[in-house]
């Protein structure tokens, strides 16, 4: 958790606000080191927000005194320190609760899953879902907040904002500048003065029988950032299927006119170089394209296992087919776990 706190007032707020609004001053950003158990309680009841019990409330304390509140399936006792571990395993999921503070949910996700080598030289390439030309309220692209947070955490980690790069494809009608302008993200983009790239526009290469864009494989890192949600037909809009915009279109489209879904995911996936997932999920669309508050970022080298994971905390029944032989007691998962944030998503508003 991290705080911000006027240095004059030496009053703290959970959540990222830029000034004091006592005083005007501007805030001071500060991560907790540790953090000390300082209150606990058993819940047995279960609610719609909550359908696994027991679990523990806890009440944190770091070392400057602030205080807060966690969920936890583990029990603690009073005195004992809450950490988190990182993985080394780059299978892992990661999963980060998140509301307001998105940079610190992206800050912890990526420092669970072993950390990124950012340096001022490192060309980056980012790829938000921009699937349609609708505004950022329908969670159907990747909303503005978490693509600057993302540029945000690039930034400070070291890298320049002439090195990083926002891509994206359209693979229906709608051109991928349309859709881009109405869901804000180009706002982004211009505000943080880093570059737009159409991949439609740029060259692709042949990879193990498939068409790349030659982007996938000109860039020191390359960080997924969809936005992830339920569907009707396909069970999840998953972080895999954003992958596959770095396919060239008619190429995608060409291949799955001939083979079913599975099929084309694994072609594709199977020659992409090594990828960052960051998904985001803090409001997500139901089947029924309403939307809904779900409050989770998660993150991981494996994007199958990043989708295995989000759909088993949203508790989908209808699995796609891409995910369906994946082993979920073969996932390790750092941060949160599954049963400390699983919520029907589907009955979530109603
Ligand atoms: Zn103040």
């Amino acid at each position: 958790m991290s705080f911000y706190k006027c240095q004059k007032c030496q009053k703290a707020w959970q959540y990222p606000i830029e000034r004091c609004p006592d005083c005007f001053s501007i805030l001071e950003r500060s991560l907790p080191g540790k953090a000390k158990v300082v209150g606990v309680s058993q819940v047995k009841v279960s609610t719609i927000l909550h359908p696994q019990t027991p679990f523990f409330a806890l009440v944190l304390e770091d070392e400057n005194g602030n205080r807060w509140t966690h969920k936890s399936s583990i029990e603690y006792k009073i005195g004992d320190e809450v950490e988190f571990s990182p993985s080394v395993d780059k299978n892992a999921v990661a999963i980060w609760r998140t509301k307001h503070d998105i940079l610190e949910a992206i800050d912890n996700l990526v420092g669970l899953l072993g950390g990124l080598k950012i340096g001022e030289d490192s060309k980056i390439l980012v790829l938000p879902s921009i699937n349609s030309s609708k505004h950022p309220y329908l969670a159907e692209n990747t909303s503005p907040q978490f693509l600057e947070a993302m540029i945000d955490y690039l930034l400070s980690k070291g890298a320049k904002s002439e090195n990083i790069k926002i891509a994206a494809q359209s693979f229906n009608d709608v051109p991928a500048g349309v859709s881009a302008t109405k869901s804000q993200l180009i706002d982004v983009c211009k505000n943080k003065k880093v570059e737009p790239i159409d991949l439609a526009e740029k060259g692709f290469v042949k990879k193990g029988g498939a068409d790349i864009s030659e982007l996938a494989f000109s860039n020191d890192i390359i960080i997924n950032l969809p936005i992830l949600g339920l569907n009707a037909k396909k069970g999840i809009i998953s972080a895999t299927e954003n992958l596959l915009k770095l396919a060239k279109k008619e190429f995608y489209l060409g291949l799955k006119y001939l083979h079913d879904e599975e099929e084309v995911t694994k072609k594709i996936i199977g020659v992409l170089p090594e990828i960052l997932n960051v998904a985001e999920a803090i409001y997500i669309q139901r089947q029924d394209k309403a939307n809904v508050y779900f409050g989770l970022a998660l993150a991981s080298f494996n994007s199958f296992n990043l989708d295995r994971v989000f759909a088993e905390t949203a508790m989908i029944k209808n699995l796609p087919a891409f995910l369906k032989e994946i082993n979920l007691e073969n996932i390790l998962v750092v941060g949160r776990s599954i049963k400390e944030v699983q919520i029907e998503a589907d009955k979530l508003g109603i």
